[in-house]
């Protein structure tokens, strides 16, 4: 039987609507709005795309978005002058540089400038920190929305088998972290490990972060198995000819053993922005209560 499909798009709607309602209710008590600064240097075609949408997202549930579209020839000192400006501001809580970053910028300087209190990215090393030790911490967007793609199927996770199949310290560690914390047992795959089809046999939780086209296929998939595919990759449709993007699941296979599917797109993707609102409100709240 085909695996249920896990509709991204509907979680993260309904994720806003419960945001939309938190800000109206801190607004309607004469509170300001939550405020979040997005960052974006040059004019690469991708991370205009994010932060417009992010930007439009953010206003939609009420909260202020502040853009700063800075040339590509920024200095690194230039923008560490205006994180200190955004760290010192107090209707800003959550600051998001958007990556990547152009070449005499040192992303590494950048995130560790930010302040921790407003690292809505959950990448300052405080942060990573905390959610590897367990304290209050901003988590990843990207993780925190998986996570509740895979909350949406079950609840409890604990004792369950998870593999994570990917190591970046956006996706793969962070998601790791938060599954050991929902007690899972859990396994990082990356590309020096053996067998990587029966270590993804192993999971009743699967969550594809390699950046490589339907690169597992059923082979990889436990019957019944709780499958997220973060992988976004942009192929030319042999049959079509037209570009479009696929995860790292080959979907119609994995779908056949699988309990349950994120799609590509449709799944993961639109729950990161979702997330990154959640995180700024989080944030806020923390400032306001
Ligand atoms: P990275 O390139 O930073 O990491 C990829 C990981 O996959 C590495 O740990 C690498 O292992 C591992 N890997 C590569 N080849 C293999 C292989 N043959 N077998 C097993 N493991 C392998 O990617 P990201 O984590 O940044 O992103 C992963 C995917 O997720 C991409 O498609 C990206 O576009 C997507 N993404 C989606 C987001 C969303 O909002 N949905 C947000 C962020 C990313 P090693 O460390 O050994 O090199």
């Amino acid at each position: 039987m085909a695996a249920a499909l896990i509709d991204g798009k509907a979680i993260a709607a309904s994720l806003r609507q419960s945001l939309a309602a938190r800000v109206a209710g801190w607004t309607a008590k004469g509170h300001r709005a939550p405020g979040l600064a997005v960052v974006l240097v040059g004019e690469d075609p991708a991370s205009q795309v994010y932060v417009a949408s992010k930007a439009r997202q953010t206003v939609e549930i009420g909260m202020v978005s502040v853009e700063h579209k800075l040339p590509v020839e920024t200095s690194e000192a230039a923008l560490l002058a205006l994180i200190a400006q955004l760290n010192a501001d107090p209707a800003i809580d959550g600051i998001l540089v958007q990556l990547p970053l152009p070449p005499q910028i040192n992303p590494d300087r950048v995130i560790e400038a930010i302040d921790p209190a407003k690292d809505v990215d959950g990448f300052h090393p405080v942060n990573v920190g905390r959610l590897s030790i367990g304290s209050r911490a901003f988590i990843p967007c990207t993780p925190r929305g998986s996570l509740h793609l895979i909350h949406s199927v079950r609840k409890d996770l604990s004792g369950l088998n998870a593999v994570v199949v990917g190591r970046s310290n956006i996706v793969g560690k962070p998601m790791a972290a938060l599954l050991l914390a929902q007690s899972c047992t859990v396994t990082i795959a990356h590309s020096r490990t053996r067998d990587l089809d029966s270590v993804c046999r192993s999971a009743d939780i699967l969550v594809a972060a390699v950046g490589r086209p339907k690169m597992l296929d059923a082979r990889y998939v436990k019957p019944g198995a709780i499958v997220i595919d973060v992988g976004i990759n942009r192929i030319t449709d042999p049959e079509t000819g037209k570009s479009r993007l696929v995860g790292d699941m080959d979907f119609a296979s994995a779908r056949e053993v699988a309990g349950a599917i994120t799609p590509v797109p449709g799944g993961v993707g639109p729950m990161t922005i979702a997330c990154l609102l959640e995180n700024t409100l989080d944030s806020y709240e923390v400032r306001i209560g």
